[in-house]
């Protein structure tokens, strides 16, 4: 049987397929990051498969597990706290391994946040760079070195408690007339999007204390 890998909704229950659901129902088991918060979702879609928890602090450890079961045929599907795992998720470290043995891996179409927040930034889609969440502190100021001259659209996960820091630091290293498009709390019932440059951004966020989730999209370098 090959691994799936099955994204979930971002804040809204319903945005889930009916393909994801079919095949959790229909899995022998879920890997889950957090099996409380999945548990509400699986409940809610009556899915009553068996769940086990995978995350960044036991993934190493139960790799040789999974792949065991897989050996064994069993269906298995993998699912994060929300969106997409494998996306500032776990689930790379699995996928590589599964391949390397020779397992089929399906990550199902699905929720994630970077798509709709580069979409509704209205910044061009053609070519677009994730970064998900940046370097706390090595290697963060040669990132943001790199991304001055970017000429893709950026997209950067943060937290709630670093988005005007990280803005405040944005401006030393890119034009503080960059344009910024930044969503927070997409897909629940208070989602909003700022847009605007980087400047006005941090006037904004100083007086609109960030709380909720937030992706940050920056606008090319080479936009005039
Ligand atoms: N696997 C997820 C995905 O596919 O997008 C990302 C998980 S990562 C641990 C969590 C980060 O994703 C948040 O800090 C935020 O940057 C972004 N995020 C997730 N859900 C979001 C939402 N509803 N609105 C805005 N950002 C969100």
């Amino acid at each position: 049987m090959p691994l799936y890998i099955v994204p979930t909704p971002i804040g809204n229950l319903s945005d889930i397929t009916f393909r994801a659901i079919d095949i959790l129902k229909n899995s022998d088991i879920i890997f889950a990051e957090d099996t409380r918060t999945s548990k509400k979702l699986l409940n809610h879609y009556s899915i009553n498969t068996k769940i086990e928890s995978f995350h960044k602090y036991n993934e190493h450890f139960k790799l040789n597990s999974i792949l065991k079961k897989l050996e064994s045929k069993d269906k298995i599907s993998v699912i994060s706290d929300a969106g997409t795992p494998g996306i500032s998720d776990p689930g790379f470290l699995l996928v590589r391994e599964s391949l390397a043995s020779g397992y089929e891996v399906f990550c199902l179409p699905g929720p994630t946040a970077l798509i709709p927040a580069i979409i509704q930034s209205g910044f061009p889609t053609d070519r677009f760079v994730f970064e998900g969440f940046l370097p706390l502190k090595k290697g963060r100021k040669k990132r943001l070195e790199e991304l001055a001259n970017e000429s893709r659209t950026i997209i950067i996960y943060e937290s709630p408690y670093r988005v005007l820091k990280s803005l405040q630091q944005f401006i030393i290293y890119f034009d503080p007339n960059r344009k910024v498009s930044i969503v927070r709390e997409l897909t629940k019932k208070f989602e909003t999007q700022f847009r605007g440059t980087i400047s006005q951004a941090i006037e904004f966020y100083k007086k609109n204390k960030p709380k909720g989730e937030f992706v940050i999209c920056i606008s090319s370098s080479k936009e005039d």
